[in-house]
């Protein structure tokens, strides 16, 4: 479904952060990239969300090269780190937005806004503002409002890293959860390696803008393809 194809990226026309990127992912699969800060993951992400070009290289989605598809077309949900609800807005007109912006009609966007709120169960909070909202909860209203209007592709960036520890290890379970409920495709990152392991079908480790390694998780760990990768994978502080 999406395919990264020797991409690379500097930025500035300064170093490669992405050093020639071959990554195939298939429909439903949780691909998560981990690694240290710096390592290019973000960069990744806003690739292939549109946001940056890519220097070199070409990223498909279905077949189709990312950047011959208008942005609101491409079928992709974002979550970040910061919520970045829009903060005058209420929980419900937050996840109706991105409904707006494709034109759907207004008994269909709060069909699929109850639902999308349902699935996070916030089904009660459609009238409130983000600042009435615990850290959780809002991190919860940005997960339903990336998969409101149905996208074929998921990218979360660090979507927890505001969490305290329970509150991240509970969000696991139920971002995974939707995963398998709904077999959308996630394209997640993250430099916390339990969580990369415990949420993930596959995970590419970086490191310095190239894959070190892509595996299941019991094989990161059983067969480590190099020392990077055995160190970064054992250390789980
Ligand atoms: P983190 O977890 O800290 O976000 P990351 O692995 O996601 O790290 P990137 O954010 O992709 O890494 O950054 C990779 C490199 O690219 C870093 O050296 C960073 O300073 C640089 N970089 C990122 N965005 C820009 C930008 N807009 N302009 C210039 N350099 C950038």
């Amino acid at each position: 479904l999406v395919r990264f194809e020797n991409v690379q990226k500097s930025y500035d026309g300064e170093i490669l952060v992405v050093k020639d990127l071959n990554l195939n992912m298939a429909k439903g699969e949780f691909l998560t990239m981990l690694g240290p800060s710096g390592s290019g993951k973000t960069t990744c992400l806003m690739m292939l969300a549109g946001f940056e070009p890519a220097t070199h290289g070409e990223i498909y989605l279905d077949n189709v090269p990312i950047n011959r598809v208008p942005p609101h077309k491409r079928g992709i949900g974002m979550v970040f780190q910061s919520y970045a609800l829009f903060p005058h807005m209420t929980i419900g007109e937050n996840l109706s937005f991105p409904l707006e912006v494709r034109k759907m009609g207004k008994s269909e966007r709060e069909a699929k806004v109850k639902n999308a709120l349902d699935m996070v169960q916030l089904g009660n909070f459609a009238d409130r503002r983000p600042a009435q909202l615990s850290g959780g909860q809002q991190q919860r209203v940005a997960v339903a409002r990336s998969l409101v209007f149905d996208p074929d592709v998921v990218l979360m960036d660090e979507p927890l890293g505001a969490l305290d520890k329970n509150l991240r290890e509970q969000m696991q379970y139920e971002i995974k959860h939707i995963h398998e409920r709904l077999g959308v495709t996630v394209l997640y990152v993250t430099h916390d390696q339990s969580e990369a392991l415990t949420m993930s079908d596959r995970v590419a480790v970086f490191d310095a803008g190239v894959i070190q390694q892509l595996a299941p998780p019991n094989i990161l760990y059983e067969e480590p393809e190099n020392a990077f990768v055995a160190d970064f994978i054992g250390d789980n502080n």
